[in-house]
């Protein structure tokens, strides 16, 4: 087809001029109009149109070369009305040749637009949210080409940035709705407990219209492909360097790598730059485009691959920043909003301005989530077109009790929450008062109350929560949080670390629980059907032996002679159990033999969360120091439900008769034995939960920090027998689950839940 090109390619000064145009003095619809005709004029079009959103959902015609000027501001589209409406819905360009031909046109005598065939409208994006829609016509029914539709779009992307940037004001704009206002109120899941408001901060923010343009295009080229470069060489390394873990498929990486050597890909960005953007401005056209393309897909495998060519954007912008990512200045009670955070991303803000965080993605069983509920931020995920909806610098309330979000809330929802925040001063207050009194019941049980840590920045909080140690120590965190594999020397410093914090404190060790939803970014994953099923935690320690042995060797050394805790998790038969503590003999024999201190005391431990083990508890527990129940795993195992899935982790209760009488059972088991037995799951810091679990007898529960003060206070106002006598009634009920009688219970006795 032997079309004149009508592209705008190497005009950068059109840009400049569309620049200078906004800019500039005068009425803003005198401005808009010079802006289109500047358009039209460039790409040979004999219309072009700007629409804006309105905030009822409609593109209005705010600006028009060659249609009726009569139509502007009177011609109105729907999402989903007409080609405009079509081209807001699905957030990509549409191309005709011969627009009436489509079924979405929608005929608007008003605009005369009757002799136009060719059609090509690209939309104004804001984070894969349109919000306008730019249009240019011509008489001859054609398509425009490839470049045509790129330049059409980096001028949206520009106008978009300048009039979202408030570079455009008039009254002609009032009611335009280039950033939601209204107060929303969006449902996700509770990803860490809590409520916080604040000003919302982007994690990944725009890029700012004066960065838009680059002043010199050759050198903009040189740092695209520098940046592209080296992008591409660490991505390689990741992928050949890795002494690797699992000797299986590549897949993952490998189509992460495909996509960071993609032609398509690069092209598009070497096209933008070369047409005048930043560097920085490429990436986020080229990302806004896939969003809006690939957001809408259903099917996960490309919603999938949207997330790897997300990540691959953030990596370029940081290549392009130099050396990484220097996390922003934050307000005073800033609420970070991100679709996701990457393992070490939340530890790169300051915690003591960091009020909540939300995030459009994740799990609760997400490195985000897992870190945000070390540090105590209250954090909300899952929340579908979060960054759509949300402006920096927009109010937001963070409610991680409900699991939901409000932006831009009303006075009155306001006030509400401020309530609500205060009642848990006040709690926490309370609970402060009780740090130093030692946890007995009513009736004189001692209960250990200990605290769930894995990064040093729980370590700080062991003093100000009043627990008497450490009952799990989840090591794998510091391998999700690092860049790499860590190292003997890291791991050795870190345990050591720890060991000190805690002083005479016990501090119990788990050794790396990876696997299943614990995937490691520098680690090759083979995919499986069932992780959780899959190969995981002690069944990695046992075939790959060598970094098992290299962290009980780092652990010893670690010790230095003090006493040491270690435990296995994910033990499903004993034969495991056996073999993990033969290294464990190995190691300490290792150790003595050159010179080394042996631990002055040695307890190695299991973690019971494989259902089997509760029926093989003879063979096992006189094979061990102590046991710890992890409910969070038994409870998934218990009930064929998988826990990071939220279609179907809520749906059973741990508070039910099979569920507490497996628990019960261990208990009986280890007091039979004499073994000593902690509950180390979430329900463990939960104080209804925790009520239930002293009530079957457990002595020493585990939980999250900020567990330990309403679960202290529930010991101290509890009768233990008065509690052991209404749950072993209970638990014998045929009811699905017990929650609300074991409340009526607890309420019945005066415990503080
Ligand atoms: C558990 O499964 O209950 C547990 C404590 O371990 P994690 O949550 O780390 O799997
Ligand atoms: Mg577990």
């Amino acid at each position: 087809m032997a079309q004149p090109s009508v592209a705008i390619r190497g005009q950068r000064s059109l840009l400049r001029q569309i620049r200078e145009a906004l800019a500039g003095g005068g009425p803003a619809q005198l401005r808009l109009d010079m802006v289109v005709r500047i358009i039209a004029r460039s790409m040979v079009a004999e219309v072009c149109s700007l629409y804006m959103r309105r905030a009822a959902d409609e593109m209005e015609l705010f600006a028009t070369e060659g249609l009726d000027p009569a139509a502007v501001h009177v011609t109105r589209m729907k999402q989903g009305e007409g080609l405009v409406g079509e081209i807001m819905k699905l957030g990509r360009p549409l191309n005709l040749a011969d627009a009436p031909e489509h079924p979405a046109f929608s005929y608007r005598p008003e605009t005369g637009e009757d002799p136009y065939h060719a059609f090509l409208g690209v939309p104004l994006l804001r984070g894969g949210r349109a919000i306008g829609v730019l249009v240019v016509q011509n008489r001859t029914a054609r398509n425009y080409t490839e470049d045509e539709v790129e330049d059409l779009q980096i001028v949206a992307m520009v106008l978009a940035e300048m009039v979202a940037a408030g570079e455009l004001v008039g009254a002609e704009l009032k009611g335009v709705e280039i950033a939601p206002h209204r107060p929303e109120r969006l449902k996700g899941s509770k990803f860490g407990d809590g409520l916080a408001y604040g000003v919302a901060v982007l994690h990944e923010p725009p890029v700012a219209p004066s960065q838009l343009l680059s002043d010199d295009v050759a050198a903009e080229e040189v740092r695209l492909k520098t940046a592209v470069d080296s992008l591409q060489a660490q991505i390689d390394s990741m992928l050949e360097g890795q002494a690797g873990l699992v000797d299986a498929s590549f897949e993952v990486l490998d189509t992460y790598r495909m996509f960071a050597h993609d032609r398509g890909w690069n092209r598009s960005l070497e096209d933008a730059v070369r047409n005048g953007l930043t560097a920085e401005a490429a990436v986020e056209r080229v990302r806004s485009e896939h969003r809006a393309r690939l957001g809408q897909a259903r099917d996960p495998y490309l919603r999938e691959r949207l997330h790897d060519l997300e990540d691959l954007n953030d990596r370029l912008l940081r290549h392009l920043s130099g050396d990484g990512h220097v996390a922003r200045e934050l307000p005073e009670n800033a609420i970070l909003i991100a679709r996701n955070l990457g393992p070490a991303d939340l530890l790169e803000y300051d915690r003591t301005k960091l009020r909540g965080l939300l995030l459009e993605e994740g799990t609760a069983a997400s490195h985000a989530a897992i870190v945000a509920r070390a540090l105590d931020i209250p954090c909300v995920g899952r929340l579908p077109g979060l960054r759509d909806r949300v402006s920096e610098g927009d109010m937001v309330i963070v409610d991680a009790e409900t699991g939901e979000a409000y932006l831009r809330p009303r006075t009155d929802v306001v006030k509400a929450i401020q309530a609500r925040i205060d009642v848990r001063r006040q709690r926490r207050a309370e609970f402060a008062k009780l740090r130093d009194t030692p946890a007995f019941t009513r009736d004189g049980a001692k209960i250990t109350l200990l605290m769930n840590a894995g990064l040093d920045v729980d370590l700080d909080i062991l003093g100000e929560t009043g627990a008497e140690g450490i009952g799990l120590f989840r090591t794998e965190f510091q391998f999700m949080v690092a860049e790499e594999m860590p190292r003997f020397n890291a791991q050795t410093a870190l345990y050591g670390r720890v060991m000190d914090a805690a002083g005479d404190l016990p501090v119990t060790f788990r050794t790396l629980d990876l696997g299943g939803d614990k995937v490691l970014p520098y680690m090759e994953a083979e995919r499986e059907d069932n992780p959780a099923l899959g190969w995981r935690a002690i069944r990695m320690g046992l075939d790959r032996p060598a970094l098992l042995r290299l962290q009980l060797r780092a652990l010893i050394a670690a010790a230095g002679g003090r006493p040491l805790r270690i435990m296995f998790p994910l033990v499903a038969n004993v034969d495991e159990f056996r073999a993990a503590r033969a290294l464990v003999d190995i190691e300490v024999a290792w150790a003595e033999r050159r010179g080394r201190k042996a631990p002055s005391r040695l307890d190695v431990g299991a973690m019971i969360e494989a259902p089997s083990l509760i029926w093989h508890l003879d063979a096992l527990l006189p094979m061990t120091d102590f046991v710890s129940v992890g409910t969070n795993d038994m409870m998934q195992y218990l009930f064929a439900a998988d826990r990071g899935n939220p279609r179907v982790a809520e749906r059973y209760d741990p508070l039910s008769p099979p569920a507490l009488r497996a628990l019960e059972q261990i208990q009986r088991a280890c007091a039979e034995t004499g073994t000593p037995v902690s509950v180390c799951g979430e329900m463990a810091g939960r104080p209804l939960e925790a009520f239930a679990l002293v009530a079957l007898g457990f002595n020493r529960l585990s939980m999250p920090p900020a567990g330990v003060g309403p679960v202290k206070q529930m010991v101290l106002s509890c009768d233990r027998e008065a509690a052991r006598r209404g749950v072993s009634a209970l638990i014998k009920s045929a009811a699905g689950s017990i929650r609300n009688e074991i409340e009526t219970l607890a309420r019945k006795i005066y415990v503080a839940i």
